[in-house]
């Protein structure tokens, strides 16, 4: 296999500090991902895993260690990151379209021909007639949609996704796990995703990073099974070692759960 890291989280650690204190919130986090890969990110709350998405985002410097992303350091935010949430944070004065566009606009790339992407997207995405409408008339899995789309359009090489599909119902959520995968796949897109859905880490993933909590830390990495991987997230939940791979991330999290908070694994 072709291998081309485009992040490297080395010795990542961060301390949070505030009126109450200052508190570690991840220790020494070292993790490589390749270009095209899709790494899920998976453990209790508070075990850290939006810091980690916060520190590849660039939104914050890690209080040691590095972030490289195609070999160089992250110093801020990148356009070559994109970021989507739980929550759409649609503007409901603008259009669908001027929504999914707003990257484009703030960075200074709106043009015809990216506008003209945008409705491409907006069309692959299963939204062919949404441009001109308005964020209310739309269901919550078309939002996500949207906001899948404007976070797609500034053809950002890396997506970091946290919990993008939590808020939505079961059967949508399928779906839309499916549409992202697929369309990541399609478009070479590198991914983390931060989910606490066992089977949808298992089902998007090739990797699935377990972390514990106190300080946040990689307990495990679980590789998945080339036939999970190849299958849509879909497929791969009917296939027949899928529950023994769930299970195996299931006992993963317990042992976790009854270290008492001890440190390290
Ligand atoms: P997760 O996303 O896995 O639930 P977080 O990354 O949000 O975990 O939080 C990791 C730890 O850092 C938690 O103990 C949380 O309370 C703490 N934390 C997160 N954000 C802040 C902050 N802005 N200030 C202080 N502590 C924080
Ligand atoms: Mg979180």
């Amino acid at each position: 296999m072709r291998s081309e890291p485009v992040l490297e989280l080395q010795q990542l650690s961060h301390v949070y500090v505030n009126e109450k204190g200052a508190s570690l919130a991840v220790e020494r986090i070292e993790l490589t991902v390749e270009r095209g890969e899709f790494i899920s990110l998976v453990g209790p709350s508070g075990c850290g895993k939006t810091t980690v998405l916060s520190l590849l985002a660039g939104l914050f410097p890690p209080t040691k260690g590095q972030v490289l992303l195609n070999g160089e350091r992250v110093v801020g935010p990148s356009p070559k990151v994109g970021y989507m949430l739980q929550q759409d944070y649609l503007f409901p004065w603008r259009s669908i379209k001027e929504n999914a566009a707003i990257g484009l606009e703030i960075s200074g790339r709106k043009t015809e021909k990216s506008l003209q992407a945008v409705e491409k997207l907006l069309y692959e995405l299963g939204l062919p007639d949404s441009s001109q409408k308005y964020p209310h008339e739309l269901s919550g899995g078309m939002r996500q949609r949207v906001a899948l789309a404007r976070t797609l359009a500034t053809e950002p090489e890396v997506l970091l996704l946290d919990e993008p599909f939590s808020a939505l119902d079961l059967h949508i959520k399928l779906q839309l796990e499916d549409l992202v995968h697929q369309t990541l796949k399609r478009l070479g897109k590198t991914a983390v995703l931060v989910t606490h859905d066992l089977a949808e880490a298992a089902a998007m993933s090739d990797r699935v990073i377990v972390l514990g909590r106190n300080p946040g830390h990689i307990r495990r990495e679980v590789v998945i099974p080339e036939d999970v991987r190849l299958a849509s997230p879909m497929a791969a939940r009917k296939l027949p070692g899928f529950q023994e791979l769930f299970e195996r991330l299931w006992l993963e999290l317990d042992k976790e759960d009854n270290e008492g908070g001890k440190l390290g694994g």
